[in-house]
């Protein structure tokens, strides 16, 4: 009975999902910026507000837009063992063996960055400010969900498994937990990528190689902790949230021993990287004096509906938060 009104409770109260989770989206895209060189610093700098608020509009279309839920994962493990061979690396050759629909169903991060990559080079060509600072607080999402080992298994968010809840466990509530305070972010400058969508392949295999230590560390806990010590309950916003508790998250911190922290640091050097290499790509323009642009009426209209259609909270693709 107890249990089952926690359930209730949880259901009445648990917060939307977010993939890496709003902290971990906003941190990454934030801390991108300083490895930038000095040029692109100056641009993206006055502008990290932006930046950091529009790290999770993409979770907010997955509200929105049917096809952005297959946009943030890719459930490797259909595709056999690391490396995956059995799945093409380009879109043309993927989509002759598998067909288009098969592939949207088990998701197509990699390639969703490619493509983001590319629009955000012909935004720099264009110079168009308000283009530029769109996709790349939007490539800088996609990047950093291809690093988290729980967007590359269909285990997503351990429900075969009796671990629901897992995958904010790992994306959300350790970084938010020891982000800040224990992480540490000197990380190498922004370097140019020449086969960016080759770096993202491999990315996402290593996520998938680690999803299942993700996976059998947290199985593993829990035979040491019985149920009642590895939840608690938080006020948040003025809201009774079901969490795993602090002592519960350190046993799985250590456990992990750096690997959250590894895959964080990871992302940021790749969005930067990203960032880096479309400016390159578009003949490094100079970008002095250009400021951000009005919104057009679209873009403006475009986030309206993101936030509504949010607010109204039917998901398309996967729910990472649940438990
Ligand atoms: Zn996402």
């Amino acid at each position: 009975m107890k249990r089952l009104l926690l359930s209730l409770l949880c259901l009445l109260l648990c917060s939307k999902a977010w993939c890496w989770g709003f902290f971990g989206h906003e941190r990454i895209n934030e801390l991108a910026i300083f490895l930038l060189p000095p040029e692109l610093i100056a641009f993206f700098k006055p502008n990290k507000d932006y930046l950091v608020a529009h790290a999770t509009d993409p979770d907010k279309r997955r509200y929105a837009v049917a096809p952005e839920g297959a946009r943030h994962y890719l459930d490797l493990d259909r595709y056999g063992t690391y490396r995956y061979d059995s799945l093409p690396r380009t879109w043309s050759a993927a989509v002759a063996k598998f067909g288009e629909d098969s592939l949207n169903k088990h998701g197509i991060v990699p390639w969703w960055v490619d493509i983001m990559k590319r629009r955000l080079t012909a935004a720099f060509e264009k110079k168009n400010a308000a283009l530029i600072l769109k996709l790349s607080a939007e490539i800088g999402h996609y990047i950093a969900d291809a690093h988290v080992p729980l967007h590359a298994s269909s285990n997503h968010n351990g429900q075969l498994t009796n671990q629901k809840g897992i995958h904010g466990f790992w994306e959300s509530r350790l970084p938010e937990l020891w982000a800040n305070t224990s992480y540490d972010f000197f990380i190498d400058k922004a370097q140019y990528l020449n086969d960016p969508l080759g770096f993202i392949w491999k990315r996402i295999e290593e996520s998938g190689l680690a999803a299942d230590t993700v996976l059998k560390y947290e199985k593993e806990l829990q035979l040491l902790y019985p149920e009642q010590q590895r939840y608690a309950f938080e006020e948040r916003n003025g809201k009774t949230i079901k969490q795993y508790s602090t002592g519960y998250s350190l046993a799985y911190h250590t456990k992990l021993n750096g690997m959250v922290e590894r895959r964080m640091r990871a992302s940021i050097f790749a969005v930067a990287s990203f960032w880096y290499t479309a400016w390159v790509d578009a003949g490094q323009p100079n970008l002095k004096g250009l400021n951000r642009a009005e919104w057009t009426v679209e873009d403006q209209k475009e986030l309206e509906e993101l936030e509504k259609a949010w607010k109204k909270g039917t998901i398309f693709g996967k729910d990472c938060e649940e438990f």
